[in-house]
């Protein structure tokens, strides 16, 4: 059984590179215990998404004439 802590690691983690499928697992069963890593995964989830969608927006065209 992972501690809180490790299992924020891995929520991180996963956002950087795919985890392995031990660590998948083990963050998995994790989140089903926990709830409120469940809560920090979505945080996370939601952060990561936010933060993609920024980086995929185009340039503002202001500069352009
Ligand atoms: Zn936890």
């Amino acid at each position: 059984m992972l501690m809180c802590k490790e299992a924020t690691r891995l929520m991180s983690l996963k956002l950087d590179r795919k985890l392995t499928f031990q660590e998948r697992v083990s963050l998995r069963l994790h989140l089903t215990m926990c709830h409120a890593c469940r809560q920090c995964d979505q945080q996370f989830t939601l952060l990561h998404k936010i933060k993609n969608r920024l980086s995929l927006e185009p340039p503002q065209e202001e500069n352009r004439k």
